[in-house]
């Protein structure tokens, strides 16, 4: 297996889809042309991708270079119920701000919005890339995926899933560890803090033959984010092949 670096960008939808076009320009100019897309279907039930043809057709093209199509949730929402914990109120309000759709939700209803998303990628494909495969990855928002959903993503067939600190080969029954570098720009002394914690686990990762990056379209915002994601971008590169999750865990 040769050392891989994978990278993600969170988030893809036509709400994002301005930002994540300069991305993946910056991203291809620092050596890496081959993405995993993490699209949501209904990004915080703004509107639905496939109701917008500009962005379909720029996702095509996407496919089409070579980056990979993962479902990333379905509103990537998750909605505040009665008689929560005070660690699932940690987990969703202030580790994620309410993002975590897959955190705790029940199977049924689980499986309910996989199908969905499932059924919304099969007609892009047939509207806009006839040539695409069904997406094999399923990740969810925050990387936060409970037991009961996670039960639910392997019966509706996804190939793999990723946690914070591991890519798991669903299909073969493997897990990989290989912690994420991922960026919290929510706030000042959240980035202060992240640029200190990526530049160590990139040290960290040093001989581990996958390094996983994780960006979300606001990274983009706080240049000096953006600046250290480029410089450990053109580092990894000099010894690592950039590929997406599909092609890592096919090949590992
Ligand atoms: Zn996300």
């Amino acid at each position: 297996m040769p050392r891989s670096f994978v990278v993600s960008l969170h988030d893809v939808s036509p709400h994002t889809c301005a930002a994540c076009a300069t991305m993946l320009r910056d991203l291809a100019a620092w050596g890496v042309a081959r993405t995993s897309l993490l699209v949501v279907a209904d990004h915080h039930r703004r509107g639905h991708f496939l109701a917008d043809p500009d962005f379909c057709r720029w996702l095509a093209e996407c496919a089409r270079a070579g980056h990979e199509l993962v479902v990333h949730g379905y509103y990537h929402r998750r909605e505040r119920r009665p008689g929560e914990s005070t660690r699932d109120r940690f987990v969703t309000r202030i580790y994620t701000a309410d993002e975590g759709e897959f955190y705790d939700l029940p199977r049924a209803a689980a499986a309910e919005l996989l199908a969905r998303a499932l059924d919304d990628f099969a007609r892009f494909r047939r509207e806009y890339a006839p040539e695409l495969t069904a997406p094999g990855g399923f990740i969810a928002p925050a990387w936060l995926l409970g037991d009961e959903a996670r039960a639910a993503v392997i019966a509706a067939g996804f190939g793999y899933t990723t946690t914070l600190r591991a890519v798991e080969d669903l299909a073969r029954g493997r897990s990989h560890s290989s912690q994420s570098l991922v960026y919290s720009p929510r706030n000042a002394w959240r980035r202060v803090v992240s640029l200190g914690w990526n530049a160590l686990l990139f040290r960290r990762l040093a001989a581990n033959p996958l390094m996983r990056l994780g960006v979300h379209p606001p990274d983009l915002q706080h240049a000096a984010l953006w600046r250290q994601i480029g410089r450990l971008t053109r580092r990894a590169v000099e010894d690592r092949t950039p590929c997406t999750y599909a092609e890592w865990v096919a090949a590992s």
